[in-house]
């Protein structure tokens, strides 16, 4: 496929998308899934990677080497490398919740896999890994041997690559509703067949354990909670009281559940004694506890994606500025802040913006005291900014 004239700039520097209007043609030929060179207008070989005609990001580009085969043995061999690289990782050992192929990080564009336990969890959002599926399933079973492997290709970016949504088992046996999974030394649970994403938020595993060490002795508010993860860690740091906010009963019944399951193990013995939970909305809570004159020590703010797009951006600034203003107001003095935003859209620049905004406008002094990122079993490919989404910041409330 050949580029315009000016285009080669980006493939050049290693970035791993291509739009379509950067393509003299996109052939009709061409099916989605299909291994495609990508040329200069001058007509030098630049680079080789998968293509979607369908998909306004039409080419996915997996290798710069001319002599690189793309096909099912080279996949499988991508798939033992992302492997054999979380072996080494610091911490990895010591849970058995992480993810062990991230897309374009780990030369593998629109291939997710997570790990829980025993069982596989994957994502497939592009039409060549589907293609691929049933190989890189076999290079997972044979380097994991899990017990199961389960899909979970029901996302809405499945939609914009013109992919029907998939589900169920792809190796195995189908995991249970509650699947558990250690961490440190805490049981956490996660459904893979009806949960969020692939069933829990790997990516947030160290900054949970990083802001439980603001939580000892002090009381919680832990919002947008999904199943407490947060929480979970600031209890097991000793936190006196924790209160999990979502408007997910599901995500709440669960944190409910893990709670009990630490307790009866011995790890939190009085858990129960120490949590609430409530299913309401952010936004109208966080006003609630405003006129009823409640306050916390510490609160989490960790938010769903709210910028999907470049245009969204505005809007996501407004209503990431309107809880961490809350927020910072509920906080006792010399409180602790934990917000994260996790929209790939949002600088980390803009994040902080939108934390100075909130702090003038609540007439507090805000300390930024940690900024947080992703986990390195979910790395950020240097030449690819989209791979970086997760930022966090923790801050002192005075
Ligand atoms: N902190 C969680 C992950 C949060 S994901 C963890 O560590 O695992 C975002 C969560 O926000 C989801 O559980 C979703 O159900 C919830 N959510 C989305 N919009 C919400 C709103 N307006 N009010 C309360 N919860 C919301």
């Amino acid at each position: 496929m050949t580029l315009k004239p000016g285009r080669s700039r980006s493939v050049l520097q290693r970035h791993p998308w291509i739009f379509s209007g950067a393509f003299e043609e996109v052939g009709s030929s061409l099916e989605p899934g299909d291994v495609v060179d990508v040329v200069s207008h001058e007509g030098a070989w630049l680079a080789r990677g998968i293509v979607n005609p369908q998909s306004p990001l039409t080419v996915r580009l997996m290798t710069w080497d001319e002599t690189e085969t793309i096909d099912e043995v080279n996949l499988q061999t991508r798939v033992r490398k992302a492997l054999e690289a979380r072996t080494v990782l610091p911490r990895l050992a010591d849970t058995e919740g992480c993810r062990l192929v991230y897309g374009e990080s780990d030369g593998l564009p629109g291939l997710i896999v997570d790990r829980y336990a025993d069982y596989l969890a994957v994502q497939v959002l592009t039409p060549a890994m589907e293609r691929w599926k049933s190989a890189l399933v076999e290079a997972l079973v044979a380097s994991e041997c899990p017990q199961g492997i389960y899909e979970r290709s029901d996302v809405e970016t499945r939609e914009r690559e013109q992919l029907p949504p998939a589900e169920g088992v792809l190796y195995g046996q189908e995991p249970p509703k509650a699947l558990e999974f250690r961490d440190r030394d805490l049981t956490f649970l996660a459904d893979l067949r009806g949960g969020q994403k692939t069933g829990a938020y790997l990516d947030q595993r160290e900054n949970r354990w990083r802001v439980s060490e603001y939580c000892r002795d002090r009381t919680v508010l832990n919002a947008f909670s999904y199943t407490g993860a947060f929480g979970l860690c600031a209890l097991r740091a000793g936190a006196s009281h924790v209160t999990n906010l979502d408007t997910s009963e599901p995500a709440l019944s669960l944190a409910e559940e893990m709670a009990r399951r630490n307790e009866a193990n011995g790890i939190l013995p009085d858990a129960s004694t120490r949590l609430t939970y409530l299913a309401a909305d952010v936004f109208y809570q966080l006003r609630r506890f405003r006129d009823e004159r409640r306050a916390f020590d510490v609160i989490v703010l960790d938010p769903p994606k709210f910028a999907f797009t470049k245009t969204m951006i505005h809007k996501a600034t407004r209503a990431y500025k309107d809880i961490n203003l809350l927020a910072i107001k509920l906080l006792n003095p010399g409180g602790c802040l934990a917000t994260f935003s996790c929209s790939g859209q949002v600088s980390p620049d803009l994040f902080r913006e939108v934390v100075r905004g909130a702090a003038l406008d609540a007439g507090r002094d805000v300390l930024i005291l940690e900024k947080l990122s992703q986990p390195p079993d979910h790395p950020v490919l240097a030449t690819f900014p989209e791979s970086e989404y997760l930022k966090g910041l923790i801050c002192r409330v005075v």
